[in-house]
């Protein structure tokens, strides 16, 4: 598998170096709002240290991940009213991964639908 690079996106927002609207962060974790967001409300969790995705996350740092993606899409659901979310996460660019930091999307649902923001 391809190295991780600490120059991707997601990187450079853990770094401060491209501005974000976070929602979440502490130790570990660090949570935002996406900038093409597929549905109101649109958020992205992270780990802060450097996986390329799920397969090289070390699985403690995957744990973790996965217990604070639960706890923050309550508060996603709650805050946008959402009727229910997709939690979505992708593995390399044949399956639809274009930012190479390990990440969990929250999409909130309408009715079964997203919401166009
Ligand atoms: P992937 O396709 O890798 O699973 O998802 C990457 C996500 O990152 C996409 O939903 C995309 O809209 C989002 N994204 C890309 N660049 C930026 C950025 O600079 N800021 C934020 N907040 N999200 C981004």
């Amino acid at each position: 598998m391809t190295a991780y690079d600490p120059d991707n996106i997601f990187g450079k927002i853990l770094k401060g170096d491209i501005p974000s609207h976070k929602i979440y962060e502490d130790d570990d974790i660090f949570a935002f709002m996406d900038v093409m967001p597929q549905s109101t409300g649109h958020a992205l969790v992270i780990p802060k240290t450097g996986s390329r995705n799920i397969l090289d996350a070390d699985p403690q740092v995957l744990a973790n991940l996965i217990q604070k993606t639960q706890t923050i899409a309550r508060a996603v659901m709650t805050a946008m009213n959402a009727d229910g979310l997709r939690i979505a996460q992708f593995n390399e660019a044949p399956a639809g991964q274009t930012v190479f930091h390990l990440h969990f999307h929250i999409i909130p649902m309408y009715d079964g639908v997203p919401l166009q923001p």
